[in-house]
């Protein structure tokens, strides 16, 4: 299959990487040539990480990247696509534009697929005019170990669309699971008000960040405390998935925590910017 993965950010360098591991042709598409190439070094290195650990031969790596196409230009970027993988900055009217062209540039039978974490697939694609060709696929970081793809079906949704997608990631390797389109989803709607619930205890002094994520390792089995998980996400991102659970669901329960808010404005944003809850330096 062609894929064309739209955005060579974080997560659209593990999307490109996975496909292309999988054998199909991928061509990853962004701004400008020197994010495509650093997109491009990240893949060959945790595909040598793959290699260190012998899941991987190296003929396998070299392979793999071969698969791999760069382009500057998005029309020409998704021209013989069978399905494109938007995965570009986080930004309702962004995706909307980006939408349109693909909608535009794409073959007719192309589906078009978008990794947003919080954004409506329903509105998204009201931007084309092939909306029951549109589907979120929703990665989790890192891309190339974590198992879950959920499968965001929007309003129009076409059963044929889902059916296509859920055997895709399955031959990914990743387990998908069906979800309507809802703010949040399932991941963040539940993930979210428990991260802004450990926040709201260091808040009012009920317990350090250090004793909150303790208590929910080895009290809850929890591989990663959430303010541990909350500064590896990033505070800002936390911040503006909750902002738009407390906007679309109008319950107080969502409403982020001031000192979430504080620590954004303060620049603190978690492991990208050296501190969050915990110190980086
Ligand atoms: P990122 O900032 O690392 O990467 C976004 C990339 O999109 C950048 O390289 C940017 O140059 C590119 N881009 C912006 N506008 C573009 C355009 N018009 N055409 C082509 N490329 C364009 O962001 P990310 O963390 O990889 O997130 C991407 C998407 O994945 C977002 O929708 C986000 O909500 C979602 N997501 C993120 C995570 C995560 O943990 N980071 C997890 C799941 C889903």
């Amino acid at each position: 299959m062609n894929v064309t993965v739209i955005g060579a950010g974080t997560m659209g360098n593990g999307i490109a990487h996975v496909f292309a591991q999988s054998g199909h042709a991928v061509t990853l598409v962004d701004l400008d040539q020197a994010r495509l190439d650093a997109a491009l070094a990240t893949i060959d290195k945790n595909l040598g990480r793959q290699v260190a650990k012998e899941k991987l031969t190296a003929e396998q790596q070299e392979a793999t990247l071969a698969r791999v196409a760069l382009k500057t230009d998005l029309a020409e970027g998704v021209a013989e696509a069978d399905l494109v993988v938007e995965a570009a900055t986080e930004d309702a009217t962004l995706k909307a534009k980006i939408f349109e062209q693909i909608d535009d540039a794409a073959p007719p039978a192309a589906i078009l697929a978008s990794n947003t974490s919080s954004i409506s697939i329903t509105q998204i694609a009201g931007a084309t005019r092939r909306p029951e060709q549109v589907i979120g696929m929703h990665f989790f970081n890192p891309v190339p170990v974590m198992k879950l793809v959920e499968v965001v079906r929007g309003l129009a949704t076409s059963d044929a669309t889902y059916e296509t997608v859920r055997r895709l990631s399955e031959d990914l390797g990743k387990v998908p699971v069906e979800v309507n389109d809802a703010a949040g989803f399932v991941s963040n709607r539940v993930l979210m008000p428990m991260i802004n619930e450990a926040v709201f205890c260091v808040h009012e002094g009920v317990a350090t960040a250090e004793a909150v994520d303790t208590v929910m390792k080895l009290g809850m089995a929890h591989p990663m405390g959430p303010l541990t998980l909350a500064d590896f996400i990033g505070l800002d991102v936390c911040l503006a998935i909750l902002e738009v659970l407390h906007r679309e669901l109008g319950e107080d329960k969502y409403r982020p925590c001031p000192l979430l808010r504080k620590m954004v404005a303060a620049g603190y944003l978690g492991r990208k910017s050296g501190k969050g809850f915990y110190d980086y330096a």
